[in-house]
């Protein structure tokens, strides 16, 4: 069994991306060609929002969302301290200070009431310019986007939103307006990593934004600060570019992606009806629709079950055990054991279940069954 099988997904899509592979490899247009516009175009749609700008991939899909609001030395950038790694580096990459943030235990997301905390004790300390609030949503449910815009426009902060695992989530509010991840906040990111809920064959990343001014800034950061032209450099940039081909198999993917999300959701209800009652399963809360990047459960003794699950060849991962805090490349910051005390013990506990959307109804069974016996 495979904990997120690309393979099955693949062979359910073959003809239809191998077609749209040698389109590319006949009309030659490798770098910026007509089916990255398309994309774009698709993608905007999809989420919500006036703008996509795709590029290399979700790391590059930050550092550009931060040159954009023009954070560098003397900013810093609250992040929450359980999350993968390059939500914190792309902030220390620009030459900022990642201030870290506790979680909520049941959604795993940053935490509304620690992140005005630590917005209190920064401004006490003067040390930092704070501009920015990065949510991420993470295993692909949404953060707390409500809570987290009131204590932005409290304290005057923009939010970077690093959807890199929540595209395709959702949040309805209590006037039955629903919105998707990647609309939240002032720039959202995503990647197109193979193993995230809508992934390439190879690496790439989308920009979010409804404010045309970031969006002209982000598309001239990606390919080396162009002015008019490529040869017209107005800003130092990077290089930073979504294939043709890559967009082409995203074309593909997108088309299926409604129908994978909810094959996903499914296979979470699953999960949720055959091992709510003796773990304790992932909580998605009133009107908040995740994507499933992760199915992840929390257990003191996760090594128990995880070690029944491996003899059973069912693997099993966990995600994350090292906080930002308790990184060496962040030891610097000078974080103590015990700061963040929630995302310590998610750390120590949480272990993923195998999902994907192509598993058959046997794989979920064998899952469930070794680790309910
Ligand atoms: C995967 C991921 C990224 C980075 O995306 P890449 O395409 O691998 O560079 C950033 N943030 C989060 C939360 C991620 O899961």
């Amino acid at each position: 069994m495979q904990f997120i099988d690309l393979a099955a997904q693949y062979q359910h899509l073959k003809s239809r991306i191998d077609q749209r592979i040698h389109t590319v490899l006949d009309h030659g247009q490798y770098i910026l060609g007509p089916e990255v516009q398309e994309l774009e175009a698709q993608l905007a749609s999809y989420v919500g929002v006036k703008h996509a700008i795709t590029c290399a991939n979700g790391t590059d899909a930050l550092t550009l969302a931060l040159m954009a609001l023009n954070i560098g030395e003397g900013d810093a950038v609250l992040v929450p301290t359980f999350t993968f790694f390059a939500s914190a580096e792309t902030v220390a990459f620009a030459n900022a200070t990642p201030v870290f943030v506790d979680s909520d235990p049941d959604t795993f997301n940053i935490c509304p009431v620690d992140l005005e905390k630590r917005i209190q004790t920064i401004q006490q300390e003067g040390k930092f310019n704070l501009k920015a609030i990065m949510t991420v949503d993470l295993f692909g449910l949404p953060a707390n986007y409500a809570a987290v815009q009131k204590v932005a426009d409290k304290y005057g902060l923009k939010i970077i939103a690093d959807a890199a695992q929540g595209f395709g989530g959702a949040i309805t509010d209590l006037k039955g307006n629903t919105q998707r991840a990647g609309s939240f906040g002032d720039i959202a990111t995503t990647s197109f990593f193979p193993a995230k809920p809508l992934g390439c064959y190879g690496d790439g990343g989308a920009i979010f934004t409804n404010n045309d001014e970031y969006a002209e800034l982000i598309k001239s950061y990606r390919v080396h600060g162009k002015g008019q032209d490529k040869y017209d450099n107005v800003r130092i940039g990077v290089n930073s570019r979504l294939d043709t081909i890559q967009a082409a198999i995203l074309l593909e993917k997108l088309a299926a992606f409604p129908q994978e999300l909810a094959n996903r959701n499914a296979l979470a209800d699953h999960y949720h009806s055959q091992l709510g009652d003796q773990l304790k399963t992932p909580q998605v809360p009133n009107g908040y629709l995740s994507s499933w990047a992760q199915y992840t459960l929390v257990a003191e003794n996760r090594e128990h079950y995880m070690t029944k699950l491996k003899e059973q060849g069912v693997p099993s991962m966990i995600y994350y055990g090292t906080c930002m805090h308790q990184q060496t490349a962040f030891k610097d910051l000078g974080y103590q054991a015990g700061d963040f005390p929630v995302a310590e013990q998610l750390a120590k506990t949480v272990f993923s279940l195998p999902m994907h959307p192509y598993m058959t109804a046997e794989e979920q069974q064998r899952v469930v069954r070794e680790l309910t016996i």
